[in-house]
């Protein structure tokens, strides 16, 4: 499959990775915008926030048990904003189920 992220988790794309398990892999964006920019990812391949079921939906849970930690560990003492953009209309450009943790200054109101 021609998956940039699936291609990262397996190390043949290199990353500058924030925390790893046996479920996920999170590291910084290639073009961050704020401060902290990382992304979260579930190394089994969802395409989107659209394709978690009743058989994969355990390691969002894992995801969201270890944001927090991650985001501390990123020094994000002040509050922190996480994302998934779903399909076209959201502009999700890579394939694979992703959470932005973004944070470190105050970020705009305005989600579009
Ligand atoms: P989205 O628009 O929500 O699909 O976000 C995809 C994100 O992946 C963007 O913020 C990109 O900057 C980021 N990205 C794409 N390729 C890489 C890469 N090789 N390493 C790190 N981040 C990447
Ligand atoms: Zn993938």
């Amino acid at each position: 499959m021609d998956c940039i992220f699936c291609k990262i988790i397996e190390g043949a794309i290199p990353s500058n990775k924030a925390y790893e398990d046996e479920y996920m892999l999170a590291f910084h964006d290639i073009n961050p915008q704020a401060p902290v920019h990382i992304l979260v990812i579930p190394k089994e391949h969802i395409p989107s926030a659209d394709g978690v079921n009743a058989e994969n939906s355990a390691v969002i849970a894992k995801i969201f048990e270890a944001i927090p930690k991650i985001a501390a560990a990123a020094g994000l003492k002040n509050g922190y904003r996480v994302i998934t953009n779903c399909g076209d209309d959201a502009c999700q450009t890579v394939k694979h189920l992703h959470f932005h943790i973004m944070g470190g200054k105050k970020l705009p109101e305005n989600m579009g």
